[in-house]
Order: C-alpha cells, then structure tokens, then sequence
C-alpha cells in the first residue's frame, strides 16, 4: 500500500489481518506503529520485525497519518475504544484493512496489482463463508485466476499480485464492512440477516447499517440481494430505480421470483434463474454432495448469481455446484457407517444456523451445548420435528435441557461422550449432527477446534468398527 510512503501509521489489533497490514505499509515505505492489548500477539509482531508501540500513550498520534484497527477490536459499542476515541478526537483518519485496499485501488498505488481484478465482496449473518468459497471455485473452474481473502483464508493485504482478469472474492463481516472508508466493490453479495453480535453494532439497527454500506458507499455495478427478509428486500428496493432493473439480482430460498427483474431462487431442490419474466436456467441441486438443506440452496443461488454477473455460462456454473466439496465445519459429512452419517456444523454457532442444519437431515441425533447465546435454545422449538434425541454438552447443557421440555434428550458434558452415546443409539438412516447452537470457549478455543475434536472422535469409532 503505497498512500502513505514516508508517513507513520498506526496499527490497533496485531492478528492475521493486523500483521498483514503492518507488512503491506512498510512495503509501501510507510512506518508502522504496531500496538495490541495482548502480550503474546505483540511478541508474535516483534518476531516480524516489528517494536510495538504503545498507543494507549497520550502523545501516541503524534504525526500519525491513519489508525488502521482490527475486526476483532469493538470501537463504539459496548463501549468506545479508547486508543480509537482518542485518534477520532485529534482528526485522526480510522479506517481498517479492507478501507485500505480499495483505496489503494482507487488512487492505483499499490503495485501488487497492475491489472484492476473484478472484485465480490460477500456479507450476511449466515452463509458468508460458504457462499465465497462457492464463488472462488465456480470461477476457478472456469479457468480464470481467483483470490479468495478478509475474514476468509488470509488478509485482503496479504495477496498475491493479480494477472489479467483476475477476480478477488472477499467475505466481510459486519465489523469490516462498518470501520472500511473506502468500499467499493464491483459485485456486492448480501445473502440473509439475522440478529447478531448486536451488542458490538449497538442493537439490529446498527448490524443492518454496517452491512448496507457495502452497498451505498460505492455503488457496485451488481448487486446480489438475498431478499428471504424484510431488511433485504429493503436493500434490493434502495439499490434498483425500476423494477426491470437488472443492476440488482434478487435471490430466495422461500419464493418464486417470476417479475420483470433478474432473480435466482431455490424451490423444492430446483435453482431457477428468471430475467424479464423469462426463465434462463434449471438446475437440480439435491444430488450435490456439498451443498445439502435449504440453507445451502440459498448460499448456491447466492453465488449463481454472483458468477452470472461474470458472464459464467449456467451450465458451467452447473458443473461447478456439483464438485463443490463443502466447507469444513459447514454441514461437512465427515464419516458414515451402516446407514448413519455424521455431520460437523461446528460453525453453527447461533440458533439460526443450528436451525438451518437441523433442517436439513431427516432423523437427526443431535450434539448441541457450549456457551449458548442469550435465549438459549428457546427459538429452535419449531426446528425440532427431525431431532430423534439431543446430547447436550459444556456450560449451557442444562439450560439448554429445560428448553428442550418434550424433545428426548441427554445430559453428556463432553464431546466424547456425547459422539459415543449418539453413535450407540443411532439407527440406520440417522444423522449424527453437531450444530451446537452456541460457542465454543467454554471447551475449545474456537468452533475450528470443537469440529476437529468431532471429527477425530467419529474417524476413531469408525476405525474402532473394522
Ligand atoms: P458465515 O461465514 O456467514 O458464518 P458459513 O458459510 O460459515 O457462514 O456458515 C455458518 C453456519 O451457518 C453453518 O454452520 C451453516 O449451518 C449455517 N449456514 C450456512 N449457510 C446458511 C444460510 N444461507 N442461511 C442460514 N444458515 C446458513
């Protein structure tokens, strides 16, 4: 990043994408100041090279140009950061590494590029990472150059130069798209909203607005809008002038979309791609491998639509849903022996997503628990009709079994013994589902290490079997 050769600039939060944009500013000739809370992630920057620099210190802006903070960090809500409000009282800049990297694209400093790539961006509550992982394979197998980045695989600064017609897929959480000032993607994703983390946007109003602005600071050419709630179809009606309009592509995993505008929706297992009243295209998606329930319909639609606007012919994108192979910890089928299959949702760690896999299987025996979210499970009642019995574990077990009142259910503690005592009583046709509804962190350190675990377990008893 080259905007401020020979200018310091402060760095708040040194994880992945922290380190990432201290190394793209002193590549540029900027000087970073480095600083995080955690002794062992500024030990992991000094290792780089890097001396932190504290900024919580009253003279820390001095000739500082911008204040580059993390995703991890909250900076307004619950409470304002401090190291943050004192940037914003002196005037300051405070930007992230997404703001960064478009800017760099709009004053075309940044070497690592000397072709402009086409760039997606994907936001959402649910579905993010499947839906970009999705995007980056059906372009791959297009055969054209693809890079997959931000809250996915590696930092948006950590990419590798593009070459002619390169497309750049980023998935961005609502921290990012909130802090980026600069947002200007050609393609722009939304594909559902539900509550989440509202305690950091201070309440549903503010996730809604962090999100929008991926969508209203630029003004991408395309807009992909899933449209399954009030908040999107809100969004699709800002973006398009006429409802003929075929800047926005609507899409749906609950309704028929036949009006005069461009949509793609999933019915009955059966994506439909409509323009002017018209339909385009057909596809089944109930044999493919990697994208099984309705959820995952809706992430398929979502990056149909995304590809289209590539000029991607549909029976290419055909080809490509059908050898995606899943994501870890998404609804991953990771074992099967005599008729039971066992599935990792690690990543379903709010009702929503848990209700979205417990839709997605016919008889389900269910390893749910960990830190639950406020309400525990009280919202899934309506999801439990496929649940045969639940095995509950970690520090929400309890609640969560007063919630389940006529559900059978299990109290297990841990991992180990919930994956034994749901393989034991599972019967031919099952499905051995974990989609814990909740955190990690009373047991793992993150929902990567709590699928790992399942995983491990269930390749032991299999192997235990023959
Ligand atoms: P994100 O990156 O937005 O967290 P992921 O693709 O990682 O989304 O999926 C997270 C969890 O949400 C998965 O465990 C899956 O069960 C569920 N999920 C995936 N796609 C959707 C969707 N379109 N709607 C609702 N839930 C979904």
């Amino acid at each position: 990043v080259r905007g401020y050769t020979g200018r310091k600039v402060a760095v708040l939060g040194l994880g992945r994408s922290g380190l990432a944009t201290a190394r793209a500013l002193q590549a540029g000739g900027a000087l970073p100041l480095v600083w995080d809370d955690s002794p062992e992630s500024r030990a992991r920057a000094e290792a780089e090279g890097f001396a932190p620099f504290d900024l919580t210190r009253n003279a820390a802006f001095d000739d500082v140009a911008a204040l580059i903070v993390s995703p991890g960090i909250p900076h307004l809500y619950p409470a304002p950061n401090a190291v943050i409000a004192r940037a914003l009282e002196l005037g300051v800049p405070v930007d992230n590494d997404i703001g960064l990297f478009f800017r760099s694209f709009a004053t075309r400093d940044w070497d690592g590029f000397d072709q402009m790539p086409r760039v997606i961006c994907v936001t959402g509550s649910n579905g993010k990472s499947t839906t970009t992982a999705l995007i980056r394979h059906i372009v791959a197998e297009a055969g054209r150059p693809v890079h997959m980045a931000g809250n996915i695989g590696r930092g948006v600064l950590d990419l590798p130069p593009a070459e002619d017609g390169t497309v750049v897929v980023l998935e961005l959480s609502s921290y990012q798209t909130e802090l980026a000032r600069a947002l200007t993607p050609d393609v722009a994703v939304f594909t559902n909203l539900s509550p989440d983390h509202l305690d950091r946007h201070g309440g549903m109003g503010g996730y809604f607005a962090a999100k929008r602005r991926l969508f209203t600071q630029g003004g991408p050419d395309r807009c992909v809008i899933g449209v399954d709630e009030v908040e999107g179809r809100f969004l699709a009606n800002q973006m398009s002038v006429a409802p003929e309009d075929d800047r926005v592509i609507r899409i749906s995993a609950a309704a028929r979309l036949e009006g005069p505008g461009w949509s793609v929706f999933a019915r009955k297992g059966f994506l439909s791609e409509w323009r002017k009243g018209r339909q385009i295209a057909s596809i089944d998606l109930r044999e493919m491998p990697g994208l099984p329930g309705a959820h995952n319909h809706q992430n398929a639609c979502a990056a149909y639509a995304a590809t289209r606007t590539l000029g991607l012919s549909p029976r290419l994108i055909e080809g490509a849903l059908a050898s995606f192979a899943g994501l870890p910890h998404r609804s991953q089928l990771v074992g099967e022996a005599e008729g039971v299959r066992f599935v990792n949702d690690s990543k379903a760690t709010n009702v929503d997503s848990a209700a979205k896999a417990l839709q997605a299987f016919p008889r389900i025996r269910w390893i749910a628990g960990g830190m639950g979210k406020e309400g525990g499970i009280v919202s899934l009642q309506p999801h439990l009709g496929a649940v045969a019995k639940a095995y509950l574990i970690g520090h929400s077990a309890r609640e969560f079994a007063l919630q389940l009142a006529g559900t059978p259910h299990e109290i297990c503690e841990t991992m180990d013994q919930a994956v034994a005592r749901a393989a034991e009583e599972a019967e031919p046709g099952d499905t051995v589902l974990l989609a814990p509804a909740a955190a990690s962190f009373d047991q793992y350190p993150d929902f990567e290490k709590r699928g790992e675990h399942f995983t491990a377990l269930v390749a032991a008893r299999l192997a235990g079997r023959h």
